[in-house]
Parts: structure tokens; sequence; C-alpha cells
């Protein structure tokens, strides 16, 4: 007999989400996330993945995939610590610490689960976790699971860290203490201050840890942003995802070997979870095999953004700060800016509007993910729908 309790509980619920306008119907894509998708029979230039190299549908890809499967079978059979360590995880965490230039990596199922698993191993209620306002949903829900105490830095803000790590450190109240951060930031395409972060972690003797989901395959020609600045010997955990620019799915941390040696034997998800397939390993390797042989994609991807950029910008549109691909094309009025993505949806671009509580009130905005993927004429055409669509709305003149 199904619970009436649940029952009510769901519906309520989900009534006043929908009243509110805050139920999120999903969208399904007919066939590959490309540089042009399909929903509901309709083609539509795709600006709203985080496939920023193009490789999820990569033929090189698919290939070693499919050859996996043939050799290896489709699943991984067990967890990773009971006989779910196959030979092709060994060689991809050993190519992922080749690639951030660290002794090792551990790779999980997901950049979630990866943020979940990893800052809980190492952190608990004697601990005390420094974390940026703008971190990722998976790292703030890492730091509440290791039940350390949670102190929230203003957004980059070095003069506010360096002032609450003081008061951390001087307080005598923690063993350890931790200042973890986004490498990038998803939304505005902001790049974090690492070499600050590094300077105050130095300065208290802090252990650090980046998130480098957006900047992995972006930054630093593609070895991601602690590469970019040169702070490989500095940040304890690189941490990183397999699910955007590498364009499969999973995550790891890549760090000194005896992080990853306690992570392999204290991470519940790697004790507990079924390790990753062996198609999605493979795939994985081969995908930074290419990134380390060659920046091409990367540079494409650049060039993409900085074209998409100035096409908006010349427009009028107001494209915030970003310091990478990723281009937010600001609206403010929440309302106008679902109505944006609505009205671009109906020409030909699925770019997603991004409105509060996810970006402060007032400063809504349609964010583009440009890609390595899609060609000049793909931009064109977006820019053209942007300009048309801006035109009628009475948003840019
Ligand atoms: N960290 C950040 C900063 C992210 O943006 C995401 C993905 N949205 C994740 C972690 C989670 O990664 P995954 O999608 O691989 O689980």
């Amino acid at each position: 007999m199904p619970s009436d309790t649940l029952d009510q509980f769901l519906n309520e619920n989900l009534q006043e989400l929908k009243d509110q306008g805050l139920y999120n119907e999903i969208e399904v894509v007919e066939g590959a996330n490309g540089p042009k998708i399909t929903i509901k029979g309709k083609e539509l230039i795709n600006l709203s993945s985080n496939n920023y190299l193009g490789l999820a549908t990569d033929d090189r890809l698919k290939e070693v995939a499919k050859q996996h499967v043939e050799s290896h079978g489709v699943g991984a059979g067990a967890v990773r610590t009971i006989n779910g360590t196959l030979d092709v995880h060994v060689e991809l965490e050993e190519k992922i610490a080749e690639f951030k230039g660290t002794e090792a990596a551990i790779a999980y199922t997901s950049g979630f689960n990866c943020n979940m698993a990893a800052i809980s191993a190492v952190m608990d209620k004697n601990d005390a976790i420094l974390s940026d306002e703008l971190n990722h949903a998976s790292i703030i829900d890492g730091c509440r699971l290791s039940k350390a105490k949670i102190i929230r830095f203003n957004h980059s803000d070095m003069e506010d860290l360096r002032q609450k790590a003081k008061e951390a450190k001087e307080s005598g109240q923690f063993n350890k203490i931790m200042i973890i951060t986004d490498g990038v930031f998803s939304m505005d395409g902001d790049v974090a201050d690492l070499p600050g972060i590094v300077e105050i972690a130095k300065e208290f003797d802090l252990i650090t840890y980046v998130d480098d989901a957006h900047g992995s395959g972006v930054m630093g020609k593609g070895a991601g942003t602690v590469k970019h600045f040169g702070l490989q010997d500095e940040i304890d955990f690189q941490m990183g995802t397999l699910s955007k620019a590498i364009g499969v799915v999973g995550g790891y941390v890549a760090g000194k070997q005896n992080l990853i040696d306690w992570l392999k034997v204290r991470s519940r998800p790697f004790l507990f979870s079924t390790s990753l397939s062996p198609a999605d390993v493979t795939a994985c390797t081969k995908a930074i095999d290419l990134l380390m042989e060659s920046t091409e994609l990367h540079d494409r991807l650049w060039e993409n953004g900085n074209y998409l950029k100035e096409g908006l910008k010349n427009l009028g549109f107001d494209i915030g700060e970003s310091e990478t691909p990723i281009t937010p094309c600001i609206i403010g009025d929440e309302k106008t800016t679902q109505e944006f993505s609505k009205r671009l949806y109906e020409e030909g671009v699925y770019a997603k509007s991004i409105v509060f509580p996810t970006v402060p009130r007032g400063t809504g905005r349609v964010r583009n993910m440009p890609t390595a993927a899609h060609t000049k004429e793909m931009l064109d055409e977006a820019i053209s729908i942007y300009e048309k669509v801006g035109k009628d709305m009475g948003i840019i003149q």
C-alpha cells in the first residue's frame, strides 16, 4: 500500500514549484549531443552543452570504445576494491596523473560523486573548510558530508579569504583547514585567483582543493587552470571531470601518491560503487592522449569562443567579464531572460536561461557554451538569430 503521507508531500510540493514557475521541464535530445541537436524534431544550434572540445561525438573515441566493448565487455563487474579494477582503469589513472603533472590520480564514476568522496575522505568534524561562495553544488554537498565547519568567503575576494583564514587558524579550534574553489566559474566564465589562494595557503599552512571541471581541456593549453598558473606542485587536490571537455563521463583527483593511496582506502564511492565501464574509461584515456598530442581542439575552442563573444558584443549585448569561452549574455530581468531564451529556441538556437537563485536577482542571462565542434557558419547563424530576437524584443538597437 503506497504511503498517503508521501503522496501528499509530493503532490503539494510539485504543485508549489509549478505555481512559482520553478518546475524544470526536461527536454529530450533526439540523438547525439553535438554542435547541432534535435528536440521534438526541430534542429537547433546547440550552445548549451559542456562538450567543449566536441569529443562526446568524436570518431576516434567511439572507435576505441567499440573495441573495448569487444575485448572487455560493457560492465566492470564489481567495485574497484573487490575485482572491478581492470587494466584500463589503471591506464586511465596513470594518464590523468601524467596530464596533470602529479604523482598519481584516482578516477570516480562522476565529478559530483568525486567531490562528495574526496572532501569527506580527508576532512572531518574537527576541521574547517574555506569555500568560495559561488562554488558548485557538489563541492557544497561534499563539504556538508565531511561535517567540517564551512566558512564561505566572498567570491574570489582574497582580502576576505585571508581574513577568514587568519581567524580560523588563530582560533586554534581546527586540526586541518582547507581552501576549496572552482578553477573556472561556469556561470560567468571567470577564473579563480589561484596564485592568491596559494599565497594564503602557504602563509597559514592550509590544504588547497581546486575543482577544475570547467578548466580542464580549456585552460593551460588543455591541462587546466592549475597548469595555466604553473602551480602543479602547490595545489594538493586537482579535481576534474571526464564529462565536459573530455567528452565522456567520470571524475578524478590528481595529487601526491599518499593522497591517492588514502582516497583509495577511505573514499566511500570508490569503495562501494561499481567502477566506470571499460568503454567509458578507454574513451577518456584516448581523449587525454589527443589533448596531450595537440592543442588543435583547444585552439579551435578559443577561436570559436572569441568569435562568438566578438559577434554578440558588436551587436550591443552585455557579455559580462568572462575570461574563458563561456559566453554569458546578460539580459537582467528574470522574465525577459526566459522569454529571450524561448524566442532564440523558436528561431533555432538552444541557449538556456539562467536566473535567480542560480545567479543573483536582476542578472538573468542566457549562457552560451561554444565548442570546438561549431563551424563558423553555425556561429554566424546563431549571431544573426541573436540580432533578430534582440531587436524584436528591444534588448539591442
Ligand atoms: N564541479 C563543477 C564545477 C561542475 O560544473 C560539475 C558539473 N556540472 C561537477 C563538478 C560535476 O561533474 P559531473 O557532471 O561529471 O558529475
